[in-house]
């Protein structure tokens, strides 16, 4: 394929169009990840703050039950034959409620007075675990920090004092949820299940994991997690956050007030951000066909464009071997650039032509044109008479006066000669002082008349110089002397010569030179 014009303005036109539409494709993507971290992160605030509240008002709900739970037993405390009471209302309150993993009944020194379920067989004995002694000491609705409790499981003990109607204190009820187990957290937190990488998990204030939809991962510690960090610093909001797998997530967080914990509501970056994909895709299929009539319409107005400066440059490039002149004035220059192209090719074409063609000093044909012409007539078979003419004795004109005057006399000579000769006649400086006339469809008898028109009118006329210059003529007759151009150049100039030879000023015809 030739680097040509047209060819330059499709690449840089398909170059322009590829560009652009990366360009958008770029932009649209970057906007639309934007949009979609920002509505993935605001979902994810907005869920972490719903799992919260619900978290919160399960807890205070439970809190209040215990509470209910207090008053009605504050009044069985010391008596006799309340154990029976005390170990149904623990049952209730533990199937009820379907918080508890376990349900006690405390005294104020720390004795149970009644559990359930009763096969945990602690009925007797001294609260213990670290969330029971915390409770007796705050003798205050109690959430406690995971801990891992008799039976070697992670709890959290959830409690609720029990004051007498003068305000004493008598002790505490208290269930405990295993963390590790099937438990309410799950039920409250576990409903919203994505299946797509995306999970929920509670910390408490030292960042300890209390739920997790992965179990192995309650009580590990997340302190590092910059979401655990703002929950501990009590604040609500969203992040991109980089997970303990190294996963990009984007996260929303929620504080949970009443048990002093933290929700996280986790999705994987690059799952909100699929759909980014489908749009570039779908924008690609969308603009593609546009893309392409595009394309096409401005190949069509480039090549328009190219068209006249394509066909200049085809004509500037045959323009040295044959002439191109009348084509290139048919070429449809309708811009600024094409048309002085055009003026500027044409111009310097006449100007390579006439430069080709004419002898600049007497502006009659010169040898090459002439050739030109006895190739095509010989060639034609075209009848011609061929004179030729040198001037005599001119190497004394030019001694005398000078070659300036030498060459005003070679002037004064073709002009005498274009005189002579007829609208078909070719007029040639053939050399130096010689010339050449192609007489066609003449006789004979007319060329030499011809000739002696020219000589005779010489012989009658002061030149320049201030004398009168001859001439003497050999003529040659195409095709009855000689069919080849070349010997019949040769015969006219036998004739010439003989002219000379004979006196000078004079004309000799090939015909007579025979006999
Ligand atoms: P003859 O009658 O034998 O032709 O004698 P001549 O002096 O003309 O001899 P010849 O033809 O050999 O000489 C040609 C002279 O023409 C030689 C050269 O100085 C002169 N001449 C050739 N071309 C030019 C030209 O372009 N200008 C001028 N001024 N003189 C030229
Ligand atoms: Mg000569
Ligand atoms: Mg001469």
């Amino acid at each position: 394929m030739r680097l040509s014009l047209k060819y330059l303005i499709g690449m840089v036109v398909f170059l322009s169009i590829m560009l652009t539409l990366a360009a958008s494709i770029i932009s649209g993507y970057r906007v639309e990840q934007q949009s979609l971290i920002g509505s993935a992160l605001e979902t994810n605030r907005a869920y972490a703050v719903k799992m919260a509240q619900s978290t919160e008002s399960y807890l205070s709900m439970t809190l209040q039950s215990m509470e209910t739970s207090a008053h009605y037993i504050a009044p069985y405390f010391g008596q006799e034959n309340a154990e029976e009471t005390l170990l149904s209302e623990a049952d209730r309150m533990r199937k009820q409620t379907n918080t508890f993993n376990s349900f006690t009944i405390v005294d104020k020194n720390g004795e149970i007075l009644a559990v359930s379920p009763e096969t945990l067989g602690l009925k007797g004995k001294k609260l213990n675990s670290e969330g029971g002694r915390e409770a007796l000491k705050k003798r205050e609705a109690f959430i406690s920090q995971p801990y891992i409790g008799l039976t070697g499981r992670l709890i959290i003990f959830l409690s609720y004092p029990i004051f007498d109607s003068e305000g004493d204190y008598l002790g505490l009820v208290g269930g405990t949820v295993y963390l590790k187990e099937e438990n309410i957290l799950q039920e409250v937190l576990g409903e919203h299940f994505y299946e797509d990488g995306s999970y929920v998990f509670v910390v408490d204030n030292s960042g300890r994991v209390i739920y997790h939809q992965n179990p192995w991962r309650v009580n590990d510690i997340v302190l590092e997690n910059p979401v655990v960090q703002q929950l501990i610093a009590g604040k609500s909001g969203a992040m991109e956050v980089v997970n303990t797998e190294g996963v990009e997530m984007l996260a929303g967080y929620a504080t949970i007030p009443t048990a002093d914990w933290g929700v996280v509501t986790q999705r994987p970056k690059d799952v909100a951000l699929a759909p980014s994909v489908t749009m570039i895709k779908e924008m690609i299929l969308k603009t593609a066909p546009i893309l392409l009539i595009s394309f096409l319409v401005i190949l069509l107005l480039s090549n328009k464009i190219a068209q006249p400066l394509t066909t200049l440059a085809t004509y500037a490039e045959s323009s040295t071997e044959n002439n191109q002149g009348g084509k290139i004035n048919d070429v449809h220059a309708w811009y600024y650039e094409a048309i002085q192209l055009k003026k500027a090719l044409n111009y310097s074409l006449n100007f390579f032509i006439q430069q080709s063609t004419v002898d600049p000093l007497t502006k009659l044909m010169n040898r090459r044109i002439m050739d030109a012409h006895l190739e095509q007539w010989t060639k034609q078979e075209r009848p011609f008479a061929l004179l030729i003419f040198d001037i005599d004795k001119f190497k004394r004109v030019n001694d005398t006066y000078g070659h300036a005057m030498g060459d005003d006399v070679l002037k004064y000579l073709a002009a005498a000669m274009l005189e002579v000769a007829r609208k078909d006649d070719v007029c040639c400086r053939f050399g130096g002082e010689e010339f050449v006339m192609l007489l066609p469809e003449t006789d004979r008898h007319v060329a030499f008349q011809v000739a002696e028109r020219l000589r005779k009118k010489l012989e009658s006329t002061i030149s320049p110089c201030g004398e009168i210059v001859t001439i003497s003529i050999g003529i040659a007759m195409h095709p009855e002397d000689r069919k080849d151009s070349t010997e019949l150049l040769e015969l006219a100039d036998q004739c010439l010569y003989e002219a000379k030879r004979s006196g000078r000023n004079r004309t000799i015809d090939y015909a007579t030179l025979k006999i």
